[in-house]
């Protein structure tokens, strides 16, 4: 008999679990756009998004996810012919890639597969031969969410220098913006894009480019810079509707200057530790159960390349989709599924499933997935190590303090 009526607990990597206080400040009928609440409070939003993302320069708003964030990133770095150097460890590299061919920029792509990620010693190599310079920007994702891959954008950036090139660097947080820590100005990141649904609380509809100087010099001009994606006007915008290229994504702005707030109390630095903890009581949790089963294993070996927003792990097809489907329908927890997870020894995505610990994400949530799946396991009769509840608690314990 099922045991999962109550609060239902979406734990796939996006769009994330939605606060009660944000839905409530988007639970409003539609306001004036030309004056009053909404105009009024909108000009606080900027400081914060650039707060947010570690930058003292500007940030574009789009009503689109993050797909959206690519096409405005891609239509105003490049125009038609241009090329870029596309780094991926994982599927969304790959789907950047694809977005920027089909809008006709030339890619020159570097796989690091899926357990590694991005090696700035390849990325300097490819740049000095270059010799043209013809490559305009980098472009790579943070956070692979289907991989759960973090890449190092501080030694990327040194990449960059190191090989004396004027590529700029673009960078996908739309997986990791208020989850793993992130300073665009500090390393040296010109374009930065992000959406409303995973770290930052709010529903799918807000896609974010923040451009630093050089960005905003370079960028913008060429003829992929359609009137809608083209970011300076939004950036720099003399009237309300500019903001937005039309209407106002009216009760959106509602919900996320809440979801900066609650932010902006948490602090980020106590926002990436959560995150951080969160994550590692999910590996402990693998690790354990691993241990009895060499067919359970995280994704990715190596602790520095794991992301704070999500986990993915192996269990064997197809019992990771067996086990999905356990911990939804008796359980109440939905985890993500494996996402491009597919290899020639382990034939579907059947074998992967993906844990996020995004957003508004706290250590019972987190404890109380991690049971839900060992309950799911014994249920199944899937072997696996024992422990694993325990050794997530020791890591929540030793983040949480006494
Ligand atoms: C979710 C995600 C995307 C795509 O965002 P959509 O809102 O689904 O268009 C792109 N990149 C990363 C890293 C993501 O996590």
């Amino acid at each position: 008999m099922s045991l999962a009526h109550g609060r239902p607990y979406l734990a796939i990597p996006g769009p994330s679990v939605i606060p009660d206080r944000v839905q409530r400040a988007m639970h409003r009928g539609s306001p004036n756009i030309y004056e009053g609440p909404l105009v009024e409070m909108v000009a606080g939003l900027w400081p914060d998004l650039r707060r947010l993302a570690g930058t003292a320069h500007r940030v574009a708003c789009y009503i689109g996810n993050g797909h959206a964030a690519w096409e405005a990133a891609n239509a105003n770095l490049f125009s038609r012919g241009e090329r870029a150097l596309v780094l991926a460890s994982g599927a969304f590299g790959h789907s950047w890639a694809s977005h920027a061919r089909q809008m006709g920029i030339e890619v020159e792509f570097l796989d690091f597969g899926r357990a590694a990620p991005a090696d700035p010693g390849r990325v300097e190599a490819a740049l000095r031969a270059d010799r043209a310079g013809r490559i305009k920007a980098v472009l790579v994702t943070q956070v692979d969410t289907a991989s759960s891959v973090k890449s190092d954008i501080p030694a990327l950036r040194r990449a960059i220098d190191a090989a004396g090139h004027s590529a700029l660097l673009a960078v996908d947080c739309i997986a990791s913006m208020g989850c793993d820590e992130y300073r665009m100005d500090d390393w040296g990141v010109d374009v930065t894009v992000s959406a409303s649904q995973k770290g930052l609380m709010t529903p799918p509809g807000l896609a974010f480019v923040w451009f630093s100087q050089k960005a905003q010099a370079r960028c913008g001009q060429g003829d992929l810079a359609s009137p809608y994606w083209r970011w300076g006007p939004r950036a720099q915008a003399e009237e309300f509707w500019q903001l937005w290229g039309g209407t106002a994504p009216t009760v959106h702005l509602f919900g996320l200057r809440e979801a900066l707030d609650m932010i902006a109390e948490e602090g980020l630095p106590a926002i990436w530790h959560r995150h951080r903890a969160l994550a590692a009581a999910v590996w402990a949790a693998f690790e354990a159960w691993g241990a009895g089963n060499p067919a359970i294993a995280l994704n990715v070996p190596h602790p520095d390349w794991r992301a704070h927003a999500v986990t993915a792990a192996r269990f064997g097809a197809p019992d990771a989709t067996r086990l999905r489907h356990w911990c939804e329908t008796r359980a109440g927890v939905t985890l993500g599924i494996g996402l491009g997870a597919a290899t020639p020894e382990d034939p579907g995505a059947d074998g992967a499933l993906r844990v996020a610990h995004m957003g508004h994400v706290n250590a019972h949530m987190t404890l109380g997935a991690l049971a839900v799946i060992e309950a799911g396991l014994t249920a199944l009769g899937l072997p696996h190590g024992p422990g694993a509840v325990e050794a997530a608690a020791r890591v929540v314990a030793g983040a949480a303090g006494g």
